[in-house]
């Protein structure tokens, strides 16, 4: 399948893809289309980034463009479970977008904020509505809901679903669904709990897999600095003085940390803002839109406020902490490869994190190439002492300097070619040896 018309969309929908720019289905849109528009319950294993949205929101939105049929009071058609409440309102989003030219009514619900405007607005119903599991509940158990009229289910980012502890409002959900529907799950990954939870969503459904997690992190060029954890505010000042870090996305493991980084940054005079669960919606909406509108160069964000966070042109994400779970790190780093561009991403690595990396490169099967510290950087605090059997690694990597966008092809490693491997032209490699843990 290599074009969206061969789809035979309605015609709304293919213009609203002309208006977005999409000329070609991504890999996941090409193998769920077809299956989503024949009525197929569908199980797709598919990351953030993939273009897995469109992937159920264009079935969606010509099924019931198609039909006619026209939402009940306190009813919707199409239901889109979300794990946060950022990617409820991208999902929305994204709907408002691919629907423009159509006439089908989009709404989103989440917690956080007051219940009583989405009663109201719920009170003619909804053709297609996107919610957390919680607020849906809520609204259901207030009778402002009713589940009865559903026609087609959608479960997104199912194994995020588990993680935030969602498993028992999707259980009491499952006996609400009518029998009679169609279902669409997706998840980035599939252990066996996740696949028990979709056996209870899906009749017989069609499998599609796209872009297992090491094809996420070949795409983004990666590098790892390893820095004390003292040092690491300093680090990422230096590191934020090339221009060349135009929209960047800093992850930290807690919320607490995000506010500390921003601090430090903004007495720095570096324009940042956090995003995290402490935040009001307000505040963080406020802080993706000048992130957006690129007002806010740095965006700090912990792993559950980032998920989901639809930002094209990120330049580069920065893990100031690496994640415990090595499928966040997949996730992190997947920001800066938006619908198949690739980016860079960078990480800072205590010794307290050295097994943390090891996790990341075993999932990803890639080695993480490690970087010099930035010219200029001195290091205040002593180096971490590096186990004998990790030396031989920083001295093989030795001067390759920060990526950047631009620059000349890194070559080959271990006599593998390094696709999208590339680092800052220029320098000719060489850090200042003070900063640099392998001098
Ligand atoms: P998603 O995985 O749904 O979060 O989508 C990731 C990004 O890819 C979003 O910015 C979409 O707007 C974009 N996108 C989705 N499908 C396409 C396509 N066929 N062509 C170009 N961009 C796309």
């Amino acid at each position: 399948m290599t074009s969206f018309s061969d789809f035979a969309l309605l015609a709304p929908l293919q213009k609203a893809l002309a208006a977005e720019g999409y000329t070609k289905p991504t890999p996941i849109q090409s193998q769920a289309i077809p299956h989503a528009l024949a009525g197929k319950d569908l199980l797709g294993i598919a990351q953030t980034g993939t273009g897995k949205t469109a992937a159920f929101a264009l079935p969606i939105l010509h099924t019931l463009g198609k039909s006619g049929v026209t939402c009940k009071p306190r009813s919707c058609r199409a239901l889109i479970l979300s794990p946060t409440r950022e990617l409820a309102s991208q999902i929305a989003d994204s709907f408002r977008a691919y629907g423009k030219f159509m006439h089908l009514s989009i709404d989103v619900v989440f917690g956080g904020v007051p219940v009583g405007k989405q009663i109201k607005r719920l009170s003619t119903g909804a053709d297609i509505l996107v919610a957390t599991p919680g607020r849906l509940l809520d609204l259901i158990d207030q009778k402002a809901l009713t589940l009865k009229d559903l026609e087609i289910l959608v479960l997104d980012e199912a194994d995020q679903m588990l993680d935030l502890g969602f498993i028992v409002p999707l259980k009491r959900i499952i006996p609400m669904l009518p029998k009679q529907r169609q279902s669409l799950f997706f998840s980035a990954t599939m252990p066996k709990t996740i696949s028990g939870l979709a056996d209870q969503f899906l009749k017989d459904p069609v499998k599609v897999s796209v872009t297992p997690v090491a094809t996420t992190a070949e795409r983004v060029t990666q590098g790892v600095m390893f820095v004390p954890v003292s040092a690491k505010q300093n680090l990422l000042h230096a590191v934020l003085l090339d221009p060349a870090i135009e929209r960047v996305l800093v992850f930290t493991r807690t919320k607490h940390g995000a506010d500390k980084v921003v601090k430090h940054l903004v007495n720095a005079r570096i324009q940042a803002m956090a995003i995290h669960g402490n935040k009001s919606q307000a505040q963080r909406e406020k802080a993706l839109a000048a992130f957006k509108e690129g007002a806010c160069r740095v965006l700090v964000a912990t792993d559950i406020a980032a998920r989901g966070i639809d930002v094209d042109g990120v330049t580069h994400v920065i893990n100031f902490e690496l994640p415990n779970v090595s499928e966040a790190y997949v996730h992190r780093i997947g920001r800066t490869a938006r619908a198949g561009a690739s980016g860079i991403a960078m990480s800072f690595c205590s010794n307290e994190e050295r097994p943390f990396l090891r996790d990341i490169e075993k999932l990803t099967r890639l080695p993480v190439p490690v970087l010099a510290l930035p010219e200029g950087f001195v290091m205040t605090a002593p180096p971490p002492r590096l186990p004998a059997s990790e030396q031989n690694r920083n001295d093989g990597n030795r001067g390759h300097h920060a990526p950047g966008r631009s620059g000349e092809r890194q070559g080959e490693r271990n006599g593998q070619p390094q696709r999208n491997r590339r680092r800052r032209s220029g320098g000719g490699g060489q850090g200042r040896s003070s900063g640099q843990f392998a001098a």
